[in-house]
């Protein structure tokens, strides 16, 4: 039998609240890394998965130690593309925001609105170099595809293709009166991590979709408990099952050498005179070369 290891990962795994370890793996190694950008989250698994090689990240590191504002997101995108990860499964839990969006339901989401602070570090350029990446359409369309296809092949037929999630600052919860505002905008997911996540995993020209896990109403439901950090937990866990279970089929039948216009993110998007950008930036290192 060959060994695995010694493989490059193609495919990343950002496992959210509750999803800490994937218990499915064979051939399992442990990689500290170091980044311009700083420390992952933690370390990163590398296992195999139905034959395939890929990386494992917690975005909250092990034990759930850092909030969403602390979750070093340009050093995980930056790790995970150094050690050859070309396409991210991005596993979250989110409240519901309409009646639709019940606890257990998975959700492949096609959008976000951005309701952070800015405090997080969102580019890996600056310090010299202007770019703007294309947002429109923030998740990758034909990996969504796919993991839609594999819920469904997995079980899950009632998975819910496209919503509009919500990022907030956090850690705290929503007022009943902000949870009431984003619904009359239409949103229907709630969350505190898709960004800046999904736009560094752009600028670094990585297909990235997300599976979002329903684990509560968050707290605008008349008839239903407000969300807890326990009601959470609890949820999550029974939630923690069907998001492996998609994920093992996604893993299986994902073809990672195929092209995607995310590969080409970056095409176009500098506006800085090149003549003007100096090779060696120390503060401000720019995207990993996945
Ligand atoms: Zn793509």
């Amino acid at each position: 039998m060959i060994n695995a290891r010694g493989v490059r990962p193609r495919i990343g795994v950002i496992g959210g609240s509750g999803l800490y370890d994937l218990d499915m793996l064979d051939d399992v190694e442990s990689i500290e890394l170091d980044t311009p950008y700083g420390s992952p989250s933690g370390s990163i698994t590398i296992g195999t998965l139905r034959g395939t090689r890929l990386a494992f990240l917690p975005r909250h590191g092990l034990g759930h130690r850092l909030s969403p504002s602390e979750v070093p997101a340009r050093a995980n995108i930056y790790a995970l593309c150094e050690l050859g990860v070309r396409r991210v499964f991005a596993i979250s839990a989110v409240g519901g925001l309409a009646e639709r969006y019940a606890p257990g339901t998975l959700v492949v989401p096609d959008q976000i609105v951005d309701r952070t602070k800015g405090l997080r570090p969102a580019t890996f350029f600056g310090g010299g170099v202007v770019a703007h990446v294309s947002m429109a359409d923030p998740f990758c369309q034909r990996q969504r595809e796919h993991l839609i296809a594999a819920a469904k092949s997995a079980g899950h037929t009632d998975v819910i293709d496209g919503a509009t999630y919500c990022c907030i600052e956090g850690p705290q919860f929503s007022t009943r009166a902000e949870s009431h505002l984003y619904r009359s905008w239409g949103l229907d997911i709630i969350g505190m991590t898709a960004v800046p996540e999904a736009a560094l995993a752009r600028e670094a020209q990585l297909c990235y979709a997300g599976l979002a896990l329903v684990t509560d109403y968050d707290c605008w439901h008349e008839n239903e408990e407000t969300v807890t950090a326990d009601m959470v937990a609890q949820t999550m866990r029974r939630n923690v099952r069907a998001a492996r279970e998609v994920l093992e089929e996604a893993v299986a039948t994902l073809d990672p050498s195929g092209d995607c216009e995310c590969r080409h993110a970056l095409t176009g998007a500098v506006l800085t005179d090149p003549t003007l950008i100096a090779p060696d930036r120390p503060d401000s290192p720019g995207p990993p070369s996945c």
